[in-house]
């Protein structure tokens, strides 16, 4: 049985493999006589598999001694609060808003500090390229940068982050990664902080992952929830708290994944990357070339993850769709703020998978353009 292609922006796909030894494993992990549900966090067997995914993950993202990987709750939305808990000590933080994601940011942090907005790239409500970070306003006195280094529902990349030191703010790097964690390396120099929900990238909802530079726990403000400082829960090994435990299986089995994965004579992260520049390359190549699909976003700025497109007439789109399901392509409707359709391409969509979107594309403009 081969399954149908899934677009979904999240919660998203997940490599078939993974899926077929989760289920292989599900009543009865490695001879324990238990499924991993049902295990104390604090039992051998399941510490074995936390470090695992921990160690799996330092590896992949080449995460230096200085950074600590914390598995979290509460999505990246909770980040939104708990950012400004653990860093900003009620002070100033600047804000970069690229899209909904970051603007969302930049909302929640007045809760607990004084977010100043940096830059923005909205102009009539659109977001369509990343503001340049030269023009940026940052403050003398900011506790840190937030930007999101992937903007899921406006389809915006920053393909490289800013070296705030050379822009003259001696502050911290805060970055929401969510949608594009682990589809490319990191350059830590760069990142004080990066978190991300997992539900993107790396495995099922309820995971929060969060990376952060050692020297910047232990700051939090009084009112931080001690299951959401970052220190307790480094202390603890993210175990202060039940961690989501089947989930950091799941991304641990993802993990092994993208270590054994290969393409074009590469393997691991680097073959991760060179499959989704390939895939990005034959979307948006097919999607210029129709002269038909529109696409918004300034290309220097289109996401390798999440294509936003349209149809020159909005009537279509319903018969789009479901010609698309029948074609065995699952959840293209876009997001229900910008409209149109939008395929996302995460690590677990192979490339023959956007080889199959492309058909459906050209053969549905012949059949209507
Ligand atoms: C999906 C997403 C979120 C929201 O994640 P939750 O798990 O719902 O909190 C935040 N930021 C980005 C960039 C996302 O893609």
């Amino acid at each position: 049985m081969t399954r149908p292609y899934n677009f979904s922006a999240g919660p998203a796909a997940l490599p078939e493999a993974v899926l077929r030894q989760a289920a292989d494993e599900m009543l009865d992990w490695h001879g324990s006589g238990m499924g991993v549900m049902e295990m104390s966090h604090r039992g051998r067997e399941f510490m074995s598999i936390a470090q695992a995914a921990e160690s799996d993950l330092r590896e992949l993202l080449a995460v230096p001694a200085s950074h600590r990987i914390l598995f979290m709750q509460g999505g990246a939305i909770g980040q939104n609060a708990i950012v400004p808990l653990n860093l900003s000590q009620g002070g100033v933080a600047d804000y970069v808003v690229s899209g909904s994601w970051s603007k969302k940011s930049y909302k929640e942090a007045a809760r607990y500090c004084r977010p100043q907005l940096a830059a923005t790239n909205e102009e009539d409500g659109q977001h369509t390229r990343l503001p340049a970070p030269q023009t940026w306003r940052l403050s003398d006195d900011a506790a840190y940068v937030h930007l999101c280094s992937n903007e899921t529902i406006h389809g915006l990349e920053w393909h490289e982050l800013p070296d705030l030191q050379a822009l003259g703010s001696r502050a911290p790097l805060v970055i929401d990664c969510s949608s594009h964690i682990l589809s490319r390396p990191v350059d830590w120099s760069r990142v004080a902080v990066a978190y991300g929900g997992a539900q993107k990238n790396i495995g099922p909802a309820g995971l929060t992952l969060v990376i952060v530079r050692e020297d910047l726990l232990g700051r939090a403000l009084p009112i931080c929830p001690s299951a959401f400082d970052y220190q307790v829960v480094a202390e603890h090994d993210s175990m202060y708290n039940t961690p989501p435990t089947y989930a950091i299986y799941i991304a641990g089995l993802v993990f092994q994944w993208i270590k054994g994965f290969a393409f074009e004579g590469r393997t691991g992260l680097a073959a991760i990357e060179a499959q989704n520049i390939a895939k990005a390359r034959l979307l948006y190549g097919a999607l210029d070339d129709s002269g038909w699909y529109v696409t918004r976003v300034a290309s220097e700025a289109r996401s390798r993850m999440n294509v936003p497109f349209f149809l020159p007439d909005a009537r279509l789109e319903e018969a789009f769709l479901a010609g698309a399901r029948e074609a065995g392509l699952l959840q293209l409707k876009g997001h229900k703020s910008v409209g149109g359709l939008r395929a996302s391409l995460y690590n677990a969509m192979p490339l023959a998978g956007v080889q199959a979107l492309v058909a459906y594309l050209q053969d549905f403009q012949r059949r209507h353009g």
